[in-house]
């Protein structure tokens, strides 16, 4: 494999499970707060983070490519109210969509067409990623202002319930 695209690869794994890490915050965050369906909906988000940095690392594996672990950084969000970590999730993912993007165009540039396919699958999953943390911020919008529309949706993210990537290596 390319060097660079296997470094970018394996510095990937890394930047997954810091959104893992950014994720529980934000769940020990609603936790905090009593609110059981955020916490909820923040832990699934966390666990789908662990099953995109074990792909990566599955994949590279595969590969016979050396994996290097490094430290996972400290979720570094201050989150003052209720909405913080959804326009901070929402941010986030933005970026993650710029790294899947940017691994994708370095092995574009190598006719690396078997990363391609992996990464595929990934830029989806970003459009997904995208979309339901723009959708909280909607929902958060129209009914966080409301004690019962906090209580209601708080029910519906409390009904989330992690399910395995559709992705198998
Ligand atoms: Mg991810």
């Amino acid at each position: 494999m390319d060097k660079k695209v296997a470094a970018l690869l394996n510095d990937q794994i890394n930047k997954e499970f810091y959104s893992a890490y950014l994720y529980l915050d934000f769940a020990n965050y609603y936790a905090a707060a009593g609110l059981d369906g955020f916490e909820n909906w923040y832990r699934v988000q966390a666990q789908e983070e662990r099953d995109h940095a074990m792909l990566f690392y599955q994949y590279l594996q595969n590969n016979d490519e050396k994996v290097t672990l490094e430290a996972i950084a400290k979720p570094d969000q201050v989150l003052t109210d209720h909405m913080a970590p959804l326009r901070a999730g929402l941010k986030h993912e933005k970026y993650v969509t710029s790294l899947i993007d940017a691994i994708y165009a370095a092995a574009f540039e190598v006719h690396d067409f078997r990363t391609m396919q992996l990464l595929d699958w990934f830029v989806k999953e970003q459009g997904e990623e995208e979309k339901n943390a723009s959708d909280l911020i909607t929902k958060m919008e129209l009914y966080g202002s409301d004690a019962k529309g906090l209580y209601m949706l708080n029910s519906e993210l409390g009904a989330r319930v992690y399910s395995a990537p559709s992705l198998v290596l």
